[in-house]
């Protein structure tokens, strides 16, 4: 076996959400000021400072630097700079737990709206509209007013005005996740509802929950400051950083230090904080995790460690392959999909490729012209050579002009290959248009030209038809008008009837058959159905776990296969008559490990 196992050493490439966050340097550095703080303000009862209420008029508006006093002191001649820390404490304690309870209430309330829907999800948001009718300071002093000033009364101010923000969020990806397959699937598996929520819902919302609080926090901290500078929050002689800066708000020109040193700390607090906050919500963005804003690349990425060269015999072929081998990076290295196989394809021969679903047929077919999508994919080694030119070592722009033009794909599903908001017409033209310097009407007509080729009735009306307005076999027939659109040399047909029910299969069969014989294509047939690699191809390729366990002429496969495998593939076509005995025949083939 030919595999690549790669050595430990060479490690994932995908970096750990932690990775990223410390990549990140403002993020890192945002992260290490409030460690540092965090364990300033922890350690404060045994760090060998001032208490921070001893008051000694004596000693008053002392400047910085002076003697024990190394921020110096204020109006009432309390050490500034125990005061800065043990404020610092509340100011840090009291913002972390507003935005801890604003994100579980905010939360609960928008994973039940946007799981339940209908009057519930209704009563519960315009609640919630209530809330953010007011403006969200006013409503905490009216919420202060009410309760009395107090810390504690600062810190329900501050979470309830916050719970809004938490709700609408997390309701919106709810209701977007509540009708989701796989929430269905649990619920039809008979999971209860609270449940669904908790096992199913909440993992794929934690991250935005913890992402919404990185982002909170700072401006809690801020909120509660002012509260507290406004003499709601902190009651005299407790020191929050808020209070602090009230104190020392009349005194701005005679001692500025006192109302400038807190002023400071709330900054560099806040703005680490929020620094941070922006760090965890790049890392642990799932979408940017999912590397969906990173582009693969244009093509797959080619470390090739050996670069078999193409066979005397491969040379004169249309398609030859020789020992390719793709894998998929992955957090415990390169897993590989195709483990070195090799092929070709004359011109005007059909070859099918064939196996189970997950024997590595598509990732082979996407890998000859660099398709496979990198990252994860990469391709390890061996060569792909069209016309005896080697693909792999041609520039990406060069690869990118055979994509279409020398070589065409047509893909298993046509409802998801084709554009939902263009007419058919429009989409085949475009295929032509990519490769040919045509004006629109002409393109338009090739168009119209190609689909009559394929055999669609009336191409002229149907060009005008969206996707969703044609059956699956005539969208399967605009997918290979596409593939046809610049007369490829080469057409790679990734199981193409899979989709479509048998008498449609056989007319599409039957056409690409036609189209191979008028044009001379050569043909990569790639299924999973022996019963239509009998139809189609003069040779075939069996595979399996990503190699070529067997090939040779269709007819002598099918009439004496070698491979227990390929005996059990070809085992597997029924044919009308047969009854149970089909059953009882597979049953007693030899056994191949693994299937
Ligand atoms: P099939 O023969 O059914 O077309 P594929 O070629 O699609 O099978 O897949 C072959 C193997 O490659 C499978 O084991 C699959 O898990 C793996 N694979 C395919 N695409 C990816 C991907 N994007 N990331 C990781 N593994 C993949
Ligand atoms: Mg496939």
């Amino acid at each position: 076996m030919s595999a690549t196992t790669t050595p430990a050493s060479q490690k994932s490439r995908r970096p750990t959400a932690w990775q990223l966050l410390m990549n990140n340097r403002l993020a890192a550095a945002g992260f290490y000021i409030i460690a540092a703080l965090v364990v300033l303000v922890v350690a404060a009862p045994i760090l060998p400072i001032d208490n921070p209420d001893t008051i000694d008029l004596a000693g008053r508006l002392q400047p910085i630097l002076s003697d024990g006093h190394l921020l110096g002191t204020d109006h009432l001649g309390r050490d500034i700079l125990a005061r800065l820390i043990w404020g610092s404490r509340v100011s840090l304690a009291v913002g972390l737990s507003a935005s801890l309870i604003a994100a579980f209430f905010g939360s609960l309330i928008g994973l039940v709206a946007g799981y339940a829907g209908g009057r519930a999800d209704n009563i519960m948001m315009r609640g919630i509209d209530m809330l953010m009718a007011f403006p969200y300071i006013l409503l905490a002093l009216a919420i202060v007013a009410v309760l009395g000033p107090g810390l504690m009364n600062a810190l329900y101010a501050i979470a309830v005005v916050n719970i809004p923000f938490f709700a609408r969020n997390i309701r919106g990806i709810t209701v977007g996740l509540a009708h989701r397959e796989f929430v269905d699937a649990a619920r039809l598996s008979g999971k209860s509802h609270t449940s669904i929520v908790l096992t199913e819902i909440l993992p794929n919302v934690l991250p935005i929950i913890v992402i919404t609080m990185s982002t909170t926090v700072g401006w809690m901290i801020l909120e509660t400051a002012g509260l507290s500078f406004l003499g709601l929050g902190a009651q005299p002689p407790q020191a929050d950083l808020g209070s602090m800066l009230g104190e020392g708000r009349s005194l701005l020109f005679t001692a500025p230090s006192v109302s400038i040193i807190p002023g400071v700390m709330v900054f560099i607090i806040v703005m680490s904080i929020n620094l941070l906050g922006d760090g965890v919500r790049d890392a642990l963005d799932p979408r940017l995790r999912a590397g969906a804003l990173n582009r693969p690349l244009p093509v797959t990425r080619i470390d090739r460690a050996d670069r078999s060269e193409t066979s005397a015999a491969g040379k004169g072929a249309a398609l030859s392959v020789e020992n390719l081998q793709t894998g998929f990076e992955s957090t415990q290295g390169t897993m590989p999909a195709v483990k070195g196989i090799s092929f070709a394809v004359q011109k005007g021969e059909c070859l099918g490729l064939i196996g189970e679903s997950g024997s590595g047929k598509s990732v082979t077919a996407l890998s000859l012209l660099g398709l496979v999508a990198s990252p994860p994919g990469v391709i390890t080694g061996g060569s792909v050579a069209i016309d005896g030119r080697d693909i792999f070592s041609m520039h990406d722009t060069e690869i990118a002009s055979y994509r279409g033009s020398r070589v065409a794909y047509i893909f298993q599903d046509p409802l998801t290959t084709l554009h939902p908001l263009f007419t058919v017409g429009e989409q085949v033209a475009e295929a032509v248009r990519a490769h040919q310097q045509v004006s629109r009407n002409e393109a338009h007509a090739k168009a119209v030209a190609l689909l009559d080729t394929v055999r669609i009735p009336d191409p002229a009306k149907r060009a005008a038809a969206y996707p969703h307005e044609l059956s699956g076999g005539q969208r399967q027939r605009v997918g290979i008008a596409m593939a046809l659109a610049n007369d490829p040399d080469i057409i790679i047909a990734d199981e193409p009837t899979t989709a479509l029910d048998v008498t449609v299969q056989a007319e599409i069969l039957r056409l690409l058959q036609a189209l191979r014989q008028e044009r001379g294509l050569a043909l990569l047939f790639i299924t999973h159905d022996f019963g239509v690699v009998a139809e189609i191809c003069d040779r075939v390729a069996v595979m399996r776990h990503g190699e070529i366990v067997e090939t040779g002429k269709t007819a002598d496969i099918l009439g004496n296969p070698q491979h227990p495998y390929t005996q059990r593939l070809i085992a597997c076509v029924p044919r009308l008559g047969q009854g149970k005995a089909f059953l009882e025949g597979l049953r007693q083939l030899p056994k191949v490990e693994g299937v």
